[in-house]
């Protein structure tokens, strides 16, 4: 029979993986707290109409991307192919806004029908943050500052921070005209979705990643000099208060989001270890998205990491320890074996890890396993050990070993587990961060 496998552009992330998983997950969790920012989870699918309005259709994820279909009751859904929309989606619905500003953080999967490649899947994953309620320059530098931070923790090196305001909506038309002056005369040059765009969003044509394109972006005016006083005087005071926190950054005029809800604050995270897919996090501000999808004016800001990329750098970096076993316990015969389901369970409620043999194979056997698993120390039972009700305790790491009678090794307990937690090699992944 053909052998079934894992869905062009999926991937399986198996156990030694998804170490890096947690512990990158338990270092984003601690900072966002110290930050109270309340996680959310929204629905993996919705209504198609959510992402046509909430990304815009001009864009490449909703133009070529999403995975749409038509459910069995003839609605239209599709995966969603990132967070905010959702995110906002429930803010509106649940009337949110009445809290105050809200701080919200999500991770989870995001489906984008793309050609695969390493660091680029159809299904990736995101952890995001988005601050509503806030127009606040703060606001902005708040969330640069927790993705600096995670990264940081991390032990990532060679990012670099790129930075941009691309105003509000009125700055933007006037730079718009001067955008399309200037890229009309490169019209033939440009590539063929670069001319599509031309007159329809032309601030997308600076993100193009056509060679040609790029170079003729490369003298488009700046969209720096469109701002107005009052999207001028935001960005001055993003900009000071990242200086003041020692964040560093690169002013990039050519980092926008063609998109109308989009304003002032624009930035990227890029890892120069990466090659070809080196963004790591990507976001903004959002001023006026939440009205678009039909909500309360409010001002918005936010980001999204994509976890795959920062796996790949993790690995590269790190070499994180196993967790290591306390127990392994072996046992041969009838009254042992249940004696040694028995001794597990007492002891995983004392608070050890233990895991049984089940093989029920010769002891040699069962030893081996017990060397490979890690573990610390092997309890072993056989016949003898099970008429008498004691238990030989084997310390792995030293060879040392006795007999003793299990209802000792629960009087001793405590000298046995500083025993064990002095004989391990290293700390678990959750004590390194
Ligand atoms: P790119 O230019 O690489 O396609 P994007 O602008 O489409 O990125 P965003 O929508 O801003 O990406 O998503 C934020 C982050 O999510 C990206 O910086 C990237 O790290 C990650 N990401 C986006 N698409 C994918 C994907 N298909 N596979 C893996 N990670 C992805
Ligand atoms: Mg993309």
């Amino acid at each position: 029979m053909e052998q079934i496998q894992a869905t062009r552009g999926t991937r399986d992330i198996l156990p030694d993986e998804v170490r890096y998983w947690q512990w990158l997950e338990s270092i984003a969790r601690n900072f966002l707290n110290k930050a109270n920012y309340l996680e959310i989870r929204t629905p993996i699918f919705e209504q198609t109409t959510l992402f046509e309005r909430g990304i815009g259709e001009a864009t490449d994820v909703v133009g070529k991307e999403m995975y749409t279909f038509n459910d069995r009751g003839d609605r239209s859904i599709t995966l969603r192919p990132e967070g905010t929309a959702g995110v906002v989606r429930s803010f509106i619905e649940n009337k949110l806004h009445v809290g105050g500003v809200q701080r919200l953080w999500y991770t989870g999967p995001m489906f984008r029908y793309e050609r695969p490649q390493a660091g680029r899947q159809r299904q990736f994953h995101q952890l995001g943050v988005e601050v509503l309620g806030s127009n606040d320059p703060r606001a902005d530098v708040e969330v640069i500052a927790i993705a600096t931070d995670i990264l940081q923790a991390l032990g990532l090196k060679n990012l670099h921070l790129d930075l941009n305001s691309v105003g509000d909506l009125q700055d933007r038309s006037h730079y718009r005209q001067a955008l399309i002056d200037y890229l009309t005369p490169y019209k033939d040059e440009l590539d063929a979705d670069s001319q599509d765009r031309l007159s329809r969003n032309p601030l997308r044509i600076l993100d193009s990643k056509d060679k040609r394109t790029q170079e003729i972006a490369q003298n488009a005016p700046s969209i720096l000099d469109y701002l107005s006083e009052k999207s001028r005087t935001h960005f001055d005071k993003v900009q000071q208060l990242l200086t003041q926190l020692e964040i560093r950054y690169t002013l990039n005029p050519r980092l926008v989001r063609g998109l109308d809800y989009y304003t002032h604050t624009a930035f990227e995270i890029i890892s120069d270890d990466l090659g070809a897919q080196a963004t790591v996090c990507g976001g903004g501000r959002y001023d006026r998205l939440v009205q678009e999808l039909g909500g309360p004016e409010t001002p918005a800001v936010g980001w999204a990491m994509g976890l795959e990329r920062l796996i790949l750098l993790l690995q590269k970096l790190h070499n994180l320890p196993q967790l290591e076993l306390d127990f392994y316990i072996v046992s041969r015969g009838e009254l042992a074996e249940n004696q040694a389901t028995i001794l597990a369970q007492k002891l995983r409620h004392a608070n050890f890890s233990v895991e049984v043999d089940l093989s029920g194979s010769a002891f040699g056997k069962q030893f081996k396993r017990a060397d490979r698993s890690g573990a610390v120390a092997c309890l072993v039972l056989g016949d003898g050990e099970a008429a008498n009700q004691t238990v030989n305790l084997k310390w792995l790491k030293t060879g040392e070993q006795e007999t003793i009678s299990q209802s000792d090794l629960f009087t001793k307990l405590d000298e046995i587990s500083s025993k064990i937690q002095s004989q391990k090699h290293s700390k678990t992944v959750s004590s390194l961060t």
